[in-house]
Protein backbone atom coordinates (compact mmCIF):
# COMPACT_ATOMS: atom_id res chain seq x y z
CA UNK A 1 0.00 0.00 0.00
CA UNK A 2 1.69 3.35 -0.82
CA UNK A 3 0.70 6.78 1.51
CA UNK A 4 0.33 9.31 -0.42
CA UNK A 5 1.91 12.44 1.92
CA UNK A 6 -0.66 15.44 1.57
CA UNK A 7 0.94 18.65 0.75
CA UNK A 8 -0.81 22.24 2.22
CA UNK A 9 1.12 23.93 -0.99
CA UNK A 10 -1.38 25.06 -3.58
CA UNK A 11 -1.04 27.13 -5.99
CA UNK A 12 -3.42 30.07 -6.53
CA UNK A 13 -5.89 28.78 -3.51
CA UNK A 14 -7.40 32.46 -3.36
CA UNK A 15 -8.34 32.21 -6.85
CA UNK A 16 -10.81 28.58 -6.50
CA UNK A 17 -14.50 29.02 -5.56
CA UNK A 18 -15.14 28.53 -2.03
CA UNK A 19 -16.47 24.98 -2.88
CA UNK A 20 -13.65 24.04 -4.49
CA UNK A 21 -11.45 25.70 -1.54
CA UNK A 22 -13.69 23.47 1.21
CA UNK A 23 -12.92 20.19 -1.09
CA UNK A 24 -9.28 20.68 -1.10
CA UNK A 25 -9.01 21.11 3.09
CA UNK A 26 -11.53 18.43 3.36
CA UNK A 27 -9.52 16.13 0.79
CA UNK A 28 -6.35 17.30 2.94
CA UNK A 29 -7.75 16.43 6.35
CA UNK A 30 -10.23 13.65 5.09
CA UNK A 31 -13.42 15.33 6.68
CA UNK A 32 -16.54 13.14 6.07
CA UNK A 33 -19.59 14.79 4.39
CA UNK A 34 -21.02 15.19 8.11
CA UNK A 35 -17.82 17.06 8.84
CA UNK A 36 -17.97 19.28 5.59
CA UNK A 37 -21.37 20.40 6.95
CA UNK A 38 -20.14 22.36 9.66
CA UNK A 39 -18.25 24.73 7.27
CA UNK A 40 -21.83 26.31 6.11
CA UNK A 41 -23.51 26.06 9.91
CA UNK A 42 -23.71 28.48 12.36
CA UNK A 43 -23.08 27.91 16.09
CA UNK A 44 -26.57 26.87 17.36
CA UNK A 45 -28.24 28.98 19.71
CA UNK A 46 -28.75 26.42 22.51
CA UNK A 47 -25.10 25.46 22.11
CA UNK A 48 -24.82 29.63 22.85
CA UNK A 49 -26.64 29.90 25.18
CA UNK A 50 -24.69 27.14 27.19
CA UNK A 51 -21.15 28.98 26.56
CA UNK A 52 -22.14 32.33 27.69
CA UNK A 53 -24.83 34.22 29.62
CA UNK A 54 -27.99 36.40 28.44
CA UNK A 55 -27.52 35.08 24.75
CA UNK A 56 -29.54 36.90 22.33
CA UNK A 57 -27.74 35.97 19.12
CA UNK A 58 -24.44 34.60 17.50
CA UNK A 59 -21.91 36.60 15.94
CA UNK A 60 -19.99 35.29 12.68
CA UNK A 61 -16.30 36.24 11.18
CA UNK A 62 -14.54 34.76 8.41
CA UNK A 63 -12.75 31.39 8.72
CA UNK A 64 -10.20 30.90 5.97
CA UNK A 65 -7.38 28.23 5.97
CA UNK A 66 -3.42 29.19 5.72
CA UNK A 67 -1.80 27.38 3.50
CA UNK A 68 2.19 26.13 2.80
CA UNK A 69 3.29 25.19 6.16
CA UNK A 70 5.55 22.58 6.56
CA UNK A 71 6.38 22.04 10.48
CA UNK A 72 8.59 20.02 12.10
CA UNK A 73 8.13 17.99 8.58
CA UNK A 74 4.86 17.90 8.44
CA UNK A 75 2.53 19.96 6.07
CA UNK A 76 -0.32 21.42 7.98
CA UNK A 77 -3.58 23.89 6.66
CA UNK A 78 -4.23 26.24 9.20
CA UNK A 79 -7.63 27.65 10.09
CA UNK A 80 -7.62 30.95 10.84
CA UNK A 81 -10.73 33.37 11.99
CA UNK A 82 -10.13 36.80 11.83
CA UNK A 83 -12.03 39.67 10.78
CA UNK A 84 -8.94 41.62 9.38
CA UNK A 85 -7.92 41.56 5.68
CA UNK A 86 -4.68 40.14 3.95
CA UNK A 87 -3.53 38.22 7.62
CA UNK A 88 -4.41 34.77 5.85
CA UNK A 89 -2.91 35.60 2.75
CA UNK A 90 0.48 37.22 4.97
CA UNK A 91 0.58 33.92 6.88
CA UNK A 92 0.68 31.74 3.61
CA UNK A 93 3.31 34.08 1.72
CA UNK A 94 5.47 33.48 4.94
CA UNK A 95 5.52 30.10 4.83
CA UNK A 96 5.87 29.56 1.49
CA UNK A 97 9.00 31.21 1.65
CA UNK A 98 10.05 29.08 4.63
CA UNK A 99 9.24 26.07 3.06
CA UNK A 100 12.16 26.40 0.60
CA UNK A 101 14.73 25.95 3.49
CA UNK A 102 13.03 23.24 5.15
CA UNK A 103 9.94 25.09 7.14
CA UNK A 104 9.49 25.50 10.31
CA UNK A 105 11.24 23.69 13.39
CA UNK A 106 9.22 24.15 17.36
CA UNK A 107 10.97 22.89 20.56
CA UNK A 108 8.24 23.58 23.58
CA UNK A 109 8.37 22.94 27.18
CA UNK A 110 6.06 21.32 29.71
CA UNK A 111 2.73 22.58 29.96
CA UNK A 112 3.20 23.99 33.35
CA UNK A 113 0.53 27.10 34.73
CA UNK A 114 1.56 28.75 37.72
CA UNK A 115 -1.82 29.01 40.41
CA UNK A 116 -0.83 32.30 42.70
CA UNK A 117 -2.17 32.34 46.45
CA UNK A 118 -2.02 35.86 47.65
CA UNK A 119 -1.76 35.68 51.78
CA UNK A 120 -1.95 38.49 53.81
CA UNK A 121 -1.93 39.48 57.58
CA UNK A 122 1.02 37.70 58.74
CA UNK A 123 3.32 38.69 61.09
CA UNK A 124 6.37 36.90 60.64
CA UNK A 125 6.78 36.80 56.70
CA UNK A 126 9.96 34.59 56.84
CA UNK A 127 8.76 31.91 59.44
CA UNK A 128 5.63 31.64 57.40
CA UNK A 129 7.28 30.71 54.03
CA UNK A 130 9.39 28.38 55.21
CA UNK A 131 6.24 26.60 57.18
CA UNK A 132 4.47 26.44 53.60
CA UNK A 133 7.29 24.79 52.21
CA UNK A 134 7.68 22.68 55.17
CA UNK A 135 4.40 21.35 53.94
CA UNK A 136 4.92 20.93 50.43
CA UNK A 137 4.29 17.47 50.18
CA UNK A 138 1.02 17.83 52.30
CA UNK A 139 -0.43 20.92 50.01
CA UNK A 140 0.60 18.92 46.54
CA UNK A 141 -1.20 15.86 47.69
CA UNK A 142 -4.01 18.00 48.39
CA UNK A 143 -3.88 20.20 45.24
CA UNK A 144 -3.96 16.84 43.44
CA UNK A 145 -6.75 15.39 45.10
CA UNK A 146 -8.84 17.62 43.38
CA UNK A 147 -8.17 15.96 39.58
CA UNK A 148 -7.90 12.51 39.09
CA UNK A 149 -8.52 12.93 35.41
CA UNK A 150 -5.18 15.10 35.01
CA UNK A 151 -2.84 12.89 37.77
CA UNK A 152 -4.06 9.36 35.68
CA UNK A 153 -2.37 11.68 32.42
CA UNK A 154 0.01 12.34 33.85
CA UNK A 155 -0.20 15.58 35.07
CA UNK A 156 -1.17 17.36 38.71
CA UNK A 157 0.28 19.71 41.08
CA UNK A 158 4.47 18.97 40.57
CA UNK A 159 6.04 22.41 42.91
CA UNK A 160 5.19 24.80 45.35
CA UNK A 161 6.95 28.00 45.98
CA UNK A 162 6.74 30.86 47.89
CA UNK A 163 7.53 34.71 46.90
CA UNK A 164 7.65 37.25 49.51
CA UNK A 165 6.34 40.78 48.02
CA UNK A 166 6.63 44.26 49.49
CA UNK A 167 3.09 46.43 48.85
CA UNK A 168 1.81 49.49 50.53
CA UNK A 169 -0.51 46.90 52.51
CA UNK A 170 2.59 45.60 54.28
CA UNK A 171 4.28 42.47 53.01
CA UNK A 172 2.69 39.73 51.63
CA UNK A 173 3.29 36.25 50.53
CA UNK A 174 2.47 34.65 47.33
CA UNK A 175 2.70 30.97 47.04
CA UNK A 176 2.93 29.59 43.43
CA UNK A 177 1.36 26.28 42.43
CA UNK A 178 3.01 24.73 39.31
CA UNK A 179 0.59 22.28 37.69
CA UNK A 180 1.27 20.27 34.69
CA UNK A 181 -2.43 20.66 33.15
CA UNK A 182 -1.50 18.48 30.13
CA UNK A 183 -3.68 19.21 27.14
CA UNK A 184 -5.64 21.54 28.42
CA UNK A 185 -5.76 25.32 28.85
CA UNK A 186 -5.54 24.82 32.23
CA UNK A 187 -7.56 27.76 34.54
CA UNK A 188 -10.47 25.91 35.69
CA UNK A 189 -8.10 23.06 36.61
CA UNK A 190 -5.59 25.39 38.39
CA UNK A 191 -8.47 27.36 40.02
CA UNK A 192 -10.01 24.50 41.87
CA UNK A 193 -6.74 23.66 43.39
CA UNK A 194 -6.00 26.66 44.18
CA UNK A 195 -8.93 27.15 46.15
CA UNK A 196 -8.73 23.64 47.76
CA UNK A 197 -5.28 25.07 49.12
CA UNK A 198 -6.49 28.27 50.45
CA UNK A 199 -8.18 26.91 53.79
CA UNK A 200 -4.42 24.77 54.91
CA UNK A 201 -2.28 27.56 54.24
CA UNK A 202 -4.13 29.96 56.43
CA UNK A 203 -3.84 27.12 58.88
CA UNK A 204 -0.42 26.87 58.77
CA UNK A 205 0.59 30.40 58.70
CA UNK A 206 -1.93 32.14 60.33
CA UNK A 207 -2.78 35.02 57.67
CA UNK A 208 -5.63 35.36 55.44
CA UNK A 209 -5.85 34.35 51.74
CA UNK A 210 -7.32 36.71 49.46
CA UNK A 211 -6.50 36.01 46.06
CA UNK A 212 -6.47 32.23 44.32
CA UNK A 213 -6.03 32.01 40.72
CA UNK A 214 -3.85 30.98 37.87
CA UNK A 215 -1.46 33.28 36.56
CA UNK A 216 -1.63 34.44 32.36
CA UNK A 217 2.13 34.81 32.39
CA UNK A 218 2.77 31.57 31.48
CA UNK A 219 6.79 31.42 31.24
CA UNK A 220 6.80 27.47 32.43
CA UNK A 221 4.60 26.67 29.20
CA UNK A 222 7.01 28.29 26.31
CA UNK A 223 6.88 27.69 22.78
CA UNK A 224 9.72 28.69 20.56
CA UNK A 225 9.32 27.96 16.17
CA UNK A 226 12.20 28.54 13.93
CA UNK A 227 12.62 28.88 10.27
CA UNK A 228 15.65 30.46 7.93
CA UNK A 229 14.13 32.53 5.28
CA UNK A 230 15.63 32.55 2.02
CA UNK A 231 17.48 35.44 1.15
CA UNK A 232 16.92 35.05 -2.95
CA UNK A 233 13.74 34.73 -2.43
CA UNK A 234 13.37 37.41 -0.38
CA UNK A 235 15.26 39.62 -3.34
CA UNK A 236 18.89 39.26 -1.93
CA UNK A 237 21.03 40.33 0.42
CA UNK A 238 20.27 44.10 0.61
CA UNK A 239 16.61 43.00 1.43
CA UNK A 240 17.70 40.50 3.95
CA UNK A 241 19.76 44.18 5.32
CA UNK A 242 16.50 46.47 4.84
CA UNK A 243 14.28 43.69 7.33
CA UNK A 244 17.05 43.15 9.98
CA UNK A 245 17.08 47.19 10.00
CA UNK A 246 12.78 47.22 10.00
CA UNK A 247 13.10 44.48 13.29
CA UNK A 248 15.71 45.81 15.28
CA UNK A 249 13.49 49.28 16.13
CA UNK A 250 11.20 45.91 17.69
CA UNK A 251 13.92 45.33 19.89
CA UNK A 252 14.27 48.97 21.00
CA UNK A 253 11.31 51.06 21.25
CA UNK A 254 8.44 50.05 22.74
CA UNK A 255 6.13 52.16 20.53
CA UNK A 256 7.24 49.98 17.84
CA UNK A 257 7.43 46.67 19.35
CA UNK A 258 3.88 47.06 20.05
CA UNK A 259 3.05 47.16 16.54
CA UNK A 260 5.07 44.37 15.34
CA UNK A 261 3.88 41.86 18.35
CA UNK A 262 0.36 42.93 17.38
CA UNK A 263 1.16 41.57 13.48
CA UNK A 264 2.34 38.24 15.25
CA UNK A 265 -0.78 38.47 17.24
CA UNK A 266 -3.05 38.73 14.29
CA UNK A 267 -1.90 35.47 12.93
CA UNK A 268 -1.69 33.46 16.35
CA UNK A 269 -5.37 34.88 17.70
CA UNK A 270 -7.14 34.14 14.45
CA UNK A 271 -6.27 30.16 15.50
CA UNK A 272 -6.50 30.43 18.96
CA UNK A 273 -9.88 31.71 18.17
CA UNK A 274 -10.59 29.26 15.48
CA UNK A 275 -9.72 26.70 17.66
CA UNK A 276 -12.07 28.06 20.75
CA UNK A 277 -9.90 28.67 23.26
CA UNK A 278 -8.96 31.78 25.53
CA UNK A 279 -7.45 34.60 22.85
CA UNK A 280 -7.40 36.81 25.81
CA UNK A 281 -5.41 34.51 27.98
CA UNK A 282 -3.13 34.16 25.25
CA UNK A 283 -2.54 37.67 24.57
CA UNK A 284 -1.91 38.49 28.81
CA UNK A 285 0.61 35.96 28.47
CA UNK A 286 2.05 37.36 25.24
CA UNK A 287 2.39 40.51 25.87
CA UNK A 288 3.19 40.02 29.80
CA UNK A 289 6.43 38.06 28.32
CA UNK A 290 7.23 40.16 26.02
CA UNK A 291 7.95 42.67 29.31
CA UNK A 292 9.89 40.36 30.79
CA UNK A 293 13.24 42.20 31.34
CA UNK A 294 11.06 45.75 32.34
CA UNK A 295 10.85 46.78 29.14
CA UNK A 296 8.30 45.42 26.53
CA UNK A 297 10.17 44.61 23.45
CA UNK A 298 9.78 42.00 20.52
CA UNK A 299 8.36 38.72 20.80
CA UNK A 300 11.07 37.63 17.79
CA UNK A 301 14.27 37.65 16.51
CA UNK A 302 16.30 37.34 13.89
CA UNK A 303 19.72 37.32 12.46
CA UNK A 304 21.66 36.56 8.98
CA UNK A 305 23.42 33.07 8.69
CA UNK A 306 26.46 32.82 7.30
CA UNK A 307 24.94 32.36 4.22
CA UNK A 308 23.34 35.50 4.34
CA UNK A 309 19.88 34.12 4.82
CA UNK A 310 17.17 35.76 7.48
CA UNK A 311 16.43 33.60 10.54
CA UNK A 312 13.70 33.79 12.65
CA UNK A 313 12.90 32.86 15.91
CA UNK A 314 9.92 33.70 17.94
CA UNK A 315 9.94 32.53 21.76
CA UNK A 316 6.31 33.05 23.90
CA UNK A 317 4.15 31.60 26.53
CA UNK A 318 0.92 29.41 24.85
CA UNK A 319 -1.69 28.49 27.21
CA UNK A 320 -3.83 26.30 24.51
CA UNK A 321 -5.98 23.62 25.05
CA UNK A 322 -7.74 20.64 22.86
CA UNK A 323 -9.61 19.57 25.50
CA UNK A 324 -11.93 21.80 28.58
CA UNK A 325 -13.29 25.13 28.00
CA UNK A 326 -15.21 25.93 25.02
CA UNK A 327 -12.79 24.05 22.59
CA UNK A 328 -15.01 20.89 22.21
CA UNK A 329 -18.67 22.88 22.88
CA UNK A 330 -17.80 24.86 19.45
CA UNK A 331 -18.50 22.96 16.27
CA UNK A 332 -16.69 24.73 14.01
CA UNK A 333 -13.66 24.56 16.68
CA UNK A 334 -13.85 20.76 16.55
CA UNK A 335 -13.47 20.81 13.11
CA UNK A 336 -10.62 23.14 13.13
CA UNK A 337 -8.75 20.65 14.99
CA UNK A 338 -9.65 17.92 12.43
CA UNK A 339 -8.64 20.49 9.69
CA UNK A 340 -4.97 20.90 11.73
CA UNK A 341 -4.61 16.67 12.27
CA UNK A 342 -4.08 17.55 16.01
CA UNK A 343 -4.60 15.70 18.90
CA UNK A 344 -2.46 17.41 21.63
CA UNK A 345 -1.94 20.99 23.24
CA UNK A 346 1.82 20.98 22.68
CA UNK A 347 1.36 20.29 18.76
CA UNK A 348 -1.80 23.13 18.33
CA UNK A 349 0.75 25.44 20.41
CA UNK A 350 3.49 24.59 17.90
CA UNK A 351 1.65 25.62 15.12
CA UNK A 352 0.79 28.87 16.72
CA UNK A 353 4.02 29.47 16.96
CA UNK A 354 5.10 29.24 13.63
CA UNK A 355 1.50 30.59 12.45
CA UNK A 356 2.97 33.90 14.58
CA UNK A 357 6.53 33.92 13.21
CA UNK A 358 5.35 33.48 9.52
CA UNK A 359 3.17 36.21 10.16
CA UNK A 360 5.35 38.54 11.90
CA UNK A 361 8.17 37.25 8.93
CA UNK A 362 5.89 38.50 5.96
CA UNK A 363 4.38 41.67 7.65
CA UNK A 364 8.73 43.07 8.00
CA UNK A 365 9.22 41.66 4.59
CA UNK A 366 6.53 43.42 3.45
CA UNK A 367 7.37 46.82 5.48
CA UNK A 368 10.63 46.82 4.35
CA UNK A 369 10.19 46.42 0.60
CA UNK A 370 6.76 47.12 -0.87
CA UNK A 371 5.17 49.01 2.19
CA UNK A 372 2.25 47.33 4.07
CA UNK A 373 -0.23 48.87 1.64
CA UNK A 374 0.07 47.32 -1.09
CA UNK A 375 -1.07 43.69 0.22
CA UNK A 376 -4.13 45.70 2.09
CA UNK A 377 -5.64 47.93 -0.68
CA UNK A 378 -7.06 44.82 -2.62
CA UNK A 379 -9.72 43.40 0.21
CA UNK A 380 -9.27 47.53 2.23
CA UNK A 381 -10.68 48.79 -1.15
CA UNK A 382 -13.66 45.96 -1.47
CA UNK A 383 -14.56 46.96 2.06
CA UNK A 384 -14.76 50.78 1.08
CA UNK A 385 -16.86 49.85 -1.69
CA UNK A 386 -19.12 48.15 0.83
CA UNK A 387 -19.29 50.91 2.79
CA UNK A 388 -20.14 53.17 0.38
CA UNK A 389 -23.37 51.17 -0.85
CA UNK A 390 -21.74 49.05 -3.75
CA UNK A 391 -23.45 45.58 -4.23
CA UNK A 392 -22.42 42.50 -5.97
CA UNK A 393 -20.71 43.09 -9.33
CA UNK A 394 -20.13 46.90 -8.37
CA UNK A 395 -17.86 45.49 -5.64
CA UNK A 396 -15.03 44.42 -7.35
CA UNK A 397 -15.66 47.18 -9.71
CA UNK A 398 -15.22 49.78 -7.88
CA UNK A 399 -12.40 48.18 -5.34
CA UNK A 400 -10.16 48.04 -8.68
CA UNK A 401 -11.31 51.42 -9.84
CA UNK A 402 -9.96 52.67 -6.59
CA UNK A 403 -6.72 50.47 -6.33
CA UNK A 404 -5.54 51.58 -10.26
CA UNK A 405 -6.16 55.03 -9.05
CA UNK A 406 -4.14 54.48 -5.98
CA UNK A 407 -7.45 56.54 -4.48
CA UNK A 408 -9.21 53.86 -2.25
CA UNK A 409 -11.42 56.70 0.12
CA UNK A 410 -14.91 56.51 0.64
CA UNK A 411 -15.94 59.42 -1.02
CA UNK A 412 -14.10 58.27 -4.51
CA UNK A 413 -16.42 55.13 -3.95
CA UNK A 414 -19.76 56.70 -3.62
CA UNK A 415 -18.68 59.31 -7.03
CA UNK A 416 -17.74 55.30 -8.61
CA UNK A 417 -20.96 54.17 -7.35
CA UNK A 418 -23.01 56.88 -8.65
CA UNK A 419 -21.15 57.12 -11.97
CA UNK A 420 -21.36 52.81 -12.70
CA UNK A 421 -24.74 53.47 -11.52
CA UNK A 422 -25.96 56.30 -13.96
CA UNK A 423 -24.18 54.65 -17.13
CA UNK A 424 -26.25 51.04 -16.16
CA UNK A 425 -29.35 53.21 -15.72
P1 LIG B 1 -11.67 22.46 32.05
O1 LIG B 1 -11.71 22.46 33.53
O2 LIG B 1 -12.96 22.53 31.30
O3 LIG B 1 -10.88 21.19 31.52
C1 LIG B 1 -9.72 20.72 32.12
C2 LIG B 1 -10.00 19.38 32.76
O4 LIG B 1 -10.23 18.41 31.75
C3 LIG B 1 -8.81 18.89 33.53
O5 LIG B 1 -8.82 19.43 34.82
C4 LIG B 1 -9.02 17.38 33.49
O6 LIG B 1 -9.78 16.95 34.60
C5 LIG B 1 -9.84 17.14 32.25
N1 LIG B 1 -9.09 16.46 31.15
C6 LIG B 1 -9.55 15.45 30.38
N2 LIG B 1 -8.63 15.08 29.48
C7 LIG B 1 -7.56 15.85 29.67
C8 LIG B 1 -6.28 15.96 29.03
N3 LIG B 1 -5.91 15.16 28.02
N4 LIG B 1 -5.42 16.92 29.47
C9 LIG B 1 -5.76 17.73 30.49
N5 LIG B 1 -6.96 17.67 31.13
C10 LIG B 1 -7.85 16.74 30.73
O7 LIG B 1 -10.82 23.66 31.45
P2 LIG B 1 -9.42 24.29 31.78
O8 LIG B 1 -8.53 24.01 30.64
O9 LIG B 1 -8.95 23.93 33.15
O10 LIG B 1 -9.81 25.84 31.80
C11 LIG B 1 -9.97 26.53 30.57
C12 LIG B 1 -11.12 27.50 30.65
O11 LIG B 1 -10.96 28.37 31.78
C13 LIG B 1 -11.17 28.39 29.45
O12 LIG B 1 -12.51 28.41 28.99
C14 LIG B 1 -10.77 29.75 29.99
O13 LIG B 1 -11.34 30.78 29.23
C15 LIG B 1 -11.30 29.71 31.40
N6 LIG B 1 -10.73 30.61 32.40
C16 LIG B 1 -9.61 31.36 32.20
C17 LIG B 1 -9.10 32.16 33.20
C18 LIG B 1 -7.83 32.93 32.94
O14 LIG B 1 -7.24 32.79 31.89
N7 LIG B 1 -7.35 33.74 33.87
C19 LIG B 1 -9.73 32.19 34.45
C20 LIG B 1 -10.87 31.40 34.64
C21 LIG B 1 -11.36 30.59 33.63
Amino acid sequence: MSIIKKTSVVSGFYKLPIEKRREFVSDFATLTAGDSSVFSSALDLATADRMIENVIGTFEIPLGVAVNFLINGKDYLIPMATEESSVVAAASNGAKIARIKGGFTTTCSEPLMIGQLQLLHVNDVVRAAKEILNHKDNLLSLANAQDKILIDLGGGAKDLEVRILHSPLGDMIVTHLIVDVRDAMGANAVNTMCEALAPMLEEITGGKIRLKILSNLADRRLVKATAVFDKEKMGGESVVDAFLESYTLATIDPYRAATHNKGIMNGIDALILATGNDFRAIEAGAHAYASRDGRYTSLTSYHKDEHGNLVGEIELPLAVGVVGGAVNMHPKAKLCRKILGITTAKELSEVAASLGLAQNFAALFALSTVGIQKGHMGLHAKNIAVMAGAQGDEIDRIADMMVSEGKVKLDRAKELLEKIRKKTK
